[in-house]
């Protein structure tokens, strides 16, 4: 291997705090997609790029990507988002799009051609946080997006989707071309390389882990309708309490978690009246339910309905279902996660395998080309918030494993 593992993990880490100079306040980083925050980030990944001797376009749905050459068409994407949440941590995908550009600058340095073409890429709008879609850039060049969702959604000043992003050149009837765009290049694999942000690697002891694939969500808001009566005068046997038959389904979706090894949250409740002294006579709640086994995910979902039929004829309510949405379990590629599994032990002298709870870029891209994702851990399990951090030590193992990667996946 020539790559200098050594020299790499410094580079990215001095390029990590360089960014958050340039992008971050006291309350943390401020990269929020189609914002002039974000165009600075986007401005410097350019240059960076453009630096080590890539070509850098961007597709019709925003997209950013930096082309190094190789000796074949057979290309190796690396990427992730530079945007962020608002006053959110320097590494949620930042730390990505900084390991792909190291990548490119391992070839730069050496004035090699490296054997695949190599792509960095910085997904557009990853984190939804103005328009609420999440994996924007990535969805559409997956060929997944829902424009017509899109449409018409207006931020939190009135601002149109639409009106947005035709201010950083997409114009919103050309997006869904970044499919064809993307199926252009010729990808033979994506990799990415993120924090955790979850608390499990800590847990562990480990710094860096094979992320083999990321869960499915379901997804669905739960009302339960009993009968609003005074809190005074109602005696507790015949009160029809909307909110304690969604509090005790509550509960029991965390049995059902602990059951399948899952994630079972309930993140809204709402209650009517919502007043002191009246028993509420609506509750509606969400449920979140995760895993990365498809059957489980389906029985997990089962139980959930069972529970919540139980909880409703104990309280004397009704109650009725409505989807958000139902996202399966998506399993990265076989044959990169085992070279992500020797990347990882060559590194760190130990085998480290999770999947992913929450969605990333990469579960777009895992659909249209073999992809695997590598994790390092998150201090504390904390992110979208200012307290993000991964220890220089941690994120140098991270980055020293993924240019591993980098080398098997480019070299074989
Ligand atoms: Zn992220």
């Amino acid at each position: 291997m020539f790559y200098n593992l050594d020299e790499g993990a410094k580079r990215a880490i001095e390029d990590l705090k360089e960014l958050a100079e340039l992008t971050s306040d006291e309350k943390g980083a401020q990269r929020v997609a189609w914002t002039p925050e974000w165009q600075k980030a986007r401005d410097w990944f350019k240059v960076k790029a453009e630096e080590l001797g890539a070509v850098v376009t961007i597709d019709s749905a925003g997209n950013q990507w930096a082309k190094m050459e190789g000796e074949t068409e057979e290309a190796a994407a690396f990427g992730s988002h530079l945007d962020c949440v608002p006053n959110g941590g320097g590494l949620d995908g930042a730390l990505g799009v900084i390991g792909a550009l190291e990548v490119l600058r391992q070839y730069h340095r050496k004035g090699i051609k490296p054997k695949k073409t190599i792509y960095a890429v910085n997904w557009a709008d990853e984190e939804g946080a103005r328009f609420g879609y999440s994996c924007f850039g990535s969805s559409a060049a997956s060929g997944s997006l829902d424009i017509k969702e899109l449409m018409g959604r207006k931020d939190g000043n009135g601002v149109t989707f639409e009106e947005a992003v035709r201010m950083y050149d997409v114009e919103p009837e050309n997006i869904s071309d970044a499919h064809t765009q993307m199926k252009a290049r010729n990808l033979g694999s994506y990799l990415e390389l993120h924090i955790e942000q979850g608390p499990v690697l800590e847990n562990t002891g480990k710094d860096v882990a094979c992320v083999y694939g990321a869960a499915g969500v379901e997804r669905h808001s739960i009302e339960f309708t009993g009968q609003s009566s005074h809190a005074g005068s109602f005696p507790t046997r015949m009160r029809q309490d909307a909110f304690l038959a969604a509090a005790q389904s509550a509960l029991s979706f965390k049995e059902i978690a602990l059951k399948y090894d899952a994630v079972c949250t309930v993140g809204q409740v709402r209650v009517e009246p919502d007043v002191v002294t009246i028993v509420p006579g609506k509750c509606v709640i969400s449920l979140d339910q995760r895993t990365i086994d498809p059957v489980d995910l389906m029985k997990m979902h089962e139980e959930a309905q069972r529970v919540v039929d139980q909880a409703a004829k104990d309280h004397g309510v009704t109650a009725a279902w409505d989807k958000i949405c139902t996202v399966p379990p998506q399993l990265f590629d076989d044959h990169l996660i085992e070279l992500c599994k020797a990347a990882v032990e060559e590194e760190t002298a130990e085998p480290a395998n999770m999947y992913s709870g929450p969605l990333h870029d990469a579960v777009e891209m895992a659909t249209q080309v073999p992809t695997v994702m590598m994790f390092v851990m998150s201090e504390g399990g904390l992110s979208h918030c200012k307290q993000e951090h991964t220890p220089d030590k941690k994120l140098k193992a991270g980055v020293q494993a993924f240019l591993r990667l980098a080398d098997k996946v480019v070299n074989e």
